[in-house]
Parts: structure tokens; C-alpha cells; sequence
């Protein structure tokens, strides 16, 4: 495996694996590794001969209150990972390489970033629009693996691909959860244990959606109470619990084959998200 720290020697190596025939594939991430990035990787490898894993805490993508300072960096934890899981290049460029002095383009989608993460997290969508279109450019893959567990970004990112011409496939990867249904996320090791238990909340509350409209709910904004009232009383500080359209985001209105029902919320300092794409059969 190579570990490489610059955009023309990772440029040089994917020329050259090009040349010897090889499809590639990425999964970009910003480290801290755990069985979540690593079954994008799984699945990018079934796809592809070689894979890139892009490690990079991206700050353009973080709000001046946020958690960039001390998001957790554990880069020899995550190349010991990378190496046991086929990676063929890890691309763990520094700040400058990807934003050097005169950086002044930005990339943007519009409506799709104008709502949830994007309404309490602004600024966010155009800083992960921004990076991962440079990775796709620096990278040039044929796929790219992205989680459901970030489900606006990754509908977000498809749409900047298909505007934008960008010829890369993106898949999207199920979230990958503990046993007890937590999703797995970098940010779970700053949980106390007894956060970690109102953390469940979460999944809970979509486990409930999930069941509610297997058993015909179609209430929507009903629902969306329930999550709330669940969430709420659980001790998250909620920052929305909605159910939209898997497409759009937006509200849903006639009856789709599937809905989405999204959480973000605070439980002490840290904020979670979570989501289920639920069938409306
Ligand atoms: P991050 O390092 O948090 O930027 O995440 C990098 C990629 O891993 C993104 O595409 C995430 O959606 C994905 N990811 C994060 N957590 C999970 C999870 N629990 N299951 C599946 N994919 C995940």
C-alpha cells in the first residue's frame, strides 16, 4: 500500500495503474476509521481493481463553532486498517496541498443544500462539494463509495456529479450500525456512556417510523411529532426529525415507492445524525 501526501504523485500513480489496465475506485473520508468506512471500501473493491482512500479533515467543510480543532486524527490507527483491507493508496494530503495560498473557487448545489444539514450547518455542504469535487478531479475514479449515513450529502454529491459532468459512478453504501442499532460514526467516541444511551434514541425513533408505516401509518407530519416527542424526551436537543421525499428532500406529498426520515440533534455537546430510507409498499 502506498501512503502518499501530494496531488502529483497520487496524480502519477493512478496514471500508471491506468496504463496496467486497472479500473479505480475512491472512498473519501476524513479519517478515524471504523467498520463503516470500511465496508465502502469492501464494496468499492468489488467494483473496481484498485482503490484510493482519500484521508483528509477538510476545514472548509466545518463552521467556526464546530469540532475541527479536535476531530480525532488517528492516521497510523487508519493506514494499519487500510493496509489489512486491500487498500491500494491511501491520499493523506496537509491543508496546503489542497487549499495552498490564492484557493478561490467553490463549488455549490443550490436547492438541494438550502434545507436540514444545510439550513443548521451553513457553509457545510459547499465546503464537502468543494473537496470531494477536487478529490474526483485529483483521483479521476470510475466509482466512488459514499454512506447512507450521511444521506443528503450523498444525494448532494450525486447531483454536483450529474451537473457537473463529472464521469464517475457513485454507489451509496448502507449504514453500517452497533449491534444495539447506533450508527457507527467518527464522532460516537466523544459520547459519555450515558450519552451514548439517549444516542440511541435515534435509531429508536426510526425504528418506530419503520414500523409505523409497515403497519400502514401514512401520517406523515404525525410521525414526525412522534419522532420528535421520542427524541425529545430521550434528552436530545433536537435540531430536526422530519419525513421526506428520498429524492428531493422535500416534503412529501403524493405517495412515493419509498420515503426518508432524517434526525440531527445534540446529545451534550455532540451532534448526531441518523437516517432510514423506509419502503412505502
Ligand atoms: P466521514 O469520514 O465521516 O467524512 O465519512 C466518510 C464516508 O464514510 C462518508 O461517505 C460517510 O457517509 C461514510 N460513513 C460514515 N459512517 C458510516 C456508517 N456508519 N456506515 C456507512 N458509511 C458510513
Amino acid at each position: 500500500m502506498e501512503v502518499i501526501h501530494e496531488v502529483a504523485t497520487v496524480r502519477q500513480y493512478i496514471r500508471v495503474a491506468r496504463q496496467r489496465g486497472c479500473r479505480i475506485g475512491c472512498v473519501p473520508t476524513m479519517g478515524a476509521l471504523h467498520p463503516g468506512h470500511l465496508s465502502l471500501v469492501e464494496e468499492c473493491r468489488k467494483h473496481v481493481d484498485e482503490v484510493v482512500v482519500t484521508i483528509f479533515v477538510n476545514p472548509t467543510q466545518f463552521g467556526p463553532n464546530e469540532d475541527f480543532q479536535k476531530y480525532p486524527r488517528p492516521l497510523e490507527k487508519d493506514l494499519a486498517l487500510c493496509r489489512e483491507n486491500g487498500v491500494a493508496y491511501v491520499f493523506a494530503p496537509g491543508k496546503d496541498s489542497l487549499y495552498p495560498a490564492g484557493f478561490d473557487t467553490w463549488v455549490e448545489v443550490d436547492q438541494l443544500t438550502s434545507m436540514l444539514e444545510g439550513e443548521h450547518r451553513p457553509g457545510h455542504f459547499r465546503g464537502v462539494t468543494t473537496i470531494v469535487c477536487k478529490l474526483l478531479n485529483i483521483v479521476q475514479p470510475d466509482v466512488a463509495c459514499f454512506g447512507a449515513k450521511d444521506y443528503q450529502q450523498q444525494a448532494v454529491i450525486r447531483r454536483m456529479v450529474l451537473d457537473l459532468d463529472i464521469p464517475t459512478e457513485i454507489l451509496t453504501c448502507p449504514t453500517i450500525r452497533e449491534p444495539d442499532g447506533l450508527a457507527l460514526s467518527s464522532r460516537n467516541v466523544y459520547l459519555s456512556l450515558e450519552e451514548r444511551e439517549i444516542a440511541l434514541s435515534l435509531s429508536r425513533a426510526l425504528n418506530h417510523v419503520q414500523s409505523a408505516v409497515a403497519s400502514g401509518q401514512r401520517d406523515w407530519s404525525q410521525l414526525e411529532t412522534e419522532m420528535a416527542t421520542q427524541l425529545s424526551s430521550a434528552g436530545v436537543d433536537l435540531q430536526y426529525a422530519v419525513i421526506r421525499h428520498p429524492e428531493t428532500l422535500q416534503s412529501v406529498d403524493e405517495s412515493p415507492s419509498h420515503v426518508v426520515a432524517l434526525i440531527a440533534g445534540y446529545v451534550g455537546k455532540t451532534r448526531l445524525i441518523d437516517n432510514m430510507r423506509i419502503p412505502v409498499a
